[in-house]
């Protein structure tokens, strides 16, 4: 052993004056990993004193967190499997502060392969690891609150989860959190405000858990909270009357206040479950039927939901079938010009010819649609339909006697090269573009994207009437209606149900009217059912109405046939008046 000491000795007496010139900080250990010799610069950047009193020392005092500890790697280097080592170890350098190094090594052998010792050079890393730990930071946290973010929070979810199906004792719960009525702050009061509702929000949150709880932002609106070793209803209720109350407070914004409550989805316990996503899309399932059943409240998820959720799935992929197997079909409602009787338009309305649970009216899968990303193609399918019929009529003569609206959901506005689709649908079908209607809702109106005023700018161009539909029941912004040029306002049925026995609602809807008149647009009454209806609107001066006072909608071969037609109204909304009312000369 000695003269393994003498020898190394030796080796470092000749290989010293060399190491001390240069200017890398480099070290000798021993085959133990205990510190020879360091030159100046490895001195200074490990702290130690120029008196030696580190000879003989280990480098990397017991408990650094090393990825591979030097003790093992100088095993494998003795057992002849290595030559060469990186190694990175955190350790506490000169003034208490955290320092970051990487070790490369060699090992110098005697002329029998015997290892004598390890010469290293030493890299100051912490630099690069405080980046590294700034990068990671930011991967795993949203930028806008600091809170974790869905990924860092999915990574603890999965270690509880993990942990749960180990120990029987542990479980843990799991809130999804989403505000109501946080799209109207955002629209009305601008993104500033919106942002510093969601931190301040995000910040009384926090003080309603414990430290061990995690909440993440999963973006927008939507938040989760993971309560490790929390299951009992009793408990997670506790949180969730805290965060409520902590949320009861206004938030303050520029001097002025907004409130918003929040809507929970709860799953609690983890016990079913084999994979944490399934955790959190139960969880939002939940939170999705506390919102349904009122705001501001909580619902804890069941199998019931469970089961819907699956009905709403595999309605999804029948819908996709339905589209590839073409089941969706247009219906036509007349529209009707109130000074004359005479149809000159239509307006049509799809329809899904379900194989087995019959004709499903647009309430029952264009919802659903949205929500799968489906309506796109519903879009498409539609205005391509639309206008192969409004061609057919063009060739059989009749389509000089009106024109066909058109339903196209905010979405297919909303998206780059909108704009070319919907000229080119249009055009390839050789339909008179004069004779095309689109009807869009409010909603669109706030989204000030270029794409969505490209494509307005070029349904127009086209010689295409814009018409807004649903007037009333949106965001309802008087001022909304100057961005885009509006041909035809639709005022929502809804106005039109009360309006000759409320009093609010016949003043909203002669308000409308003379909106109209001002701006010169035509105004069409949707759902007119009555006689009395018809009249008070012709009276006020309305242009147009479409309800079942007239018709409802009906296939195209019928509705052809009643194009500048007159219709005598009907008896009302009786189940007989489904069929075209007597169709006049
Ligand atoms: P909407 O565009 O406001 O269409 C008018 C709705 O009112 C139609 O319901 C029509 O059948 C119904 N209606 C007409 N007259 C009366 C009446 O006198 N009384 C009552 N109670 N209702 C009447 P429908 O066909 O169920 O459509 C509902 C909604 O679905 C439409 O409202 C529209 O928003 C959407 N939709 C319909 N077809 C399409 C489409 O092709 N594409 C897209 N994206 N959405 C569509
Ligand atoms: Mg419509
Ligand atoms: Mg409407």
């Amino acid at each position: 052993m000695d003269t393994d000491k003498d020898r190394t000795r030796d080796v470092v007496r000749e290989l010293w004056p060399l190491m001390e010139r240069l200017g890398t900080p480099l070290q000798v250990l021993d085959m133990q990993g205990r510190m020879v010799e360091c030159n100046a610069p490895a001195r200074a950047l490990l702290g130690l004193e120029d008196d030696g009193r580190w000879r003989g020392r280990c480098p990397c005092p017991e408990g650094t967190d090393g990825a591979v500890h030097l003790p093992d790697i100088l095993r494998e280097c003795v057992q002849g499997l290595r030559d060469e080592f990186i190694q990175e170890e955190e350790l506490t350098g000169p003034g208490g502060l955290p320092l970051s190094l990487r070790r490369c090594g060699a090992v110098l052998r005697d002329g029998r392969g015997r290892p004598l010792c390890v010469v290293a050079s030493l890299e100051d890393r912490s630099a690069v690891r405080r980046v590294e730990v700034r990068l990671r930071h930011a991967a795993l946290h949203d930028n806008l609150t600091g809170l974790p973010n869905r990924t860092l929070f999915m990574e603890r979810l999965q270690s509880a989860h993990r942990l749960a199906r180990r120990h029987d004792d542990y479980d843990f719960s799991v809130l999804f959190l989403d505000f109501d009525r946080f799209k109207l702050v955002n629209d009305s009061l601008g993104h500033r405000a919106g942002d510093e509702f969601l931190r301040t929000a995000a910040g009384r949150i926090r003080t309603c858990l414990r430290d061990v709880d995690t909440l993440a932002r999963f973006g927008g609106d939507e938040f989760s909270v993971l309560l490790p070793d929390a299951w009992e209803l009793r408990e997670v209720k506790g949180v969730i009357d805290r965060i409520r109350e902590a949320l009861a407070e206004p938030v303050c914004f520029d001097g002025r206040e907004f409130f918003s409550s929040v809507s929970i989805g709860v799953v609690l316990g983890s016990g079913r479950y084999h994979r944490a996503e399934d955790i959190m899309r139960d969880a939002e399932t939940a939170m999705y039927r506390s919102k349904a059943a009122g705001k501001a409240g909580y619902a804890l998820f069941d199998d019931g939901m469970h089961r819907q959720a699956l009905r709403l799935l595999e309605c999804e992929t029948e819908l996709r079938r339905a589209l590839a197997r073409d089941e969706l079909v247009l219906h036509y409602q007349p529209i009707v010009d109130l000074a004359t009787s005479t149809v000159d338009g239509v307006e049509a309305l799809v329809r899904w010819q379900h194989p087995a649970r019959g004709l499903l009216p647009p309430g029952e899968f264009v919802p659903l649609a949205e929500e799968a990303g489906l309506i796109l193609d519903i879009d498409r399918w539609v205005l391509a339909e639309a206008c192969r019929q409004l061609r057919a009529w063009e060739d059989a003569g009749l389509s000089g006697r009106g024109s066909v609206n058109v339903n196209l959901s905010p979405r297919f506005f909303m998206r780059a090269g909108a704009a070319d689709d919907f000229e080119g649908i249009v055009r390839g079908s050789g339909a008179p573009a004069h004779r095309l209607k689109v009807e869009i809702t409010e909603s669109l109106l706030l989204d000030p994207s270029s794409d969505v005023e490209r494509a307005i700018a070029t349904v127009r161009s086209m010689g295409v009437s814009l018409v807004m539909d649903d007037f009333g029941t949106g965001y309802s912004s008087l001022s909304n209606l100057h961005r885009f040029p509006f041909d035809t306002i639709k005022i929502d049925r809804s106005f039109i149900a009360r309006m000759v026995d409320s009093q609010v609602h016949g003043g909203t809807v002669r308000a409308i009217v003379g909106l109209g008149r001002t701006f010169g647009m035509d105004v069409v009454a949707e759902g007119v059912e009555t006689p009395g209806q018809a009249e008070a609107l012709r009276g006020l001066g309305c242009d147009r109405a479409q309800g079942w006072l007239y018709a409802r909608a009906v296939d195209a071969a019928r509705a052809g046939a009643m194009l500048g037609r007159r219709l005598s109204p009907g008896r009302g909304p009786s189940p007989a008046a489904s069929q075209p009312l007597a169709v006049g000369a």
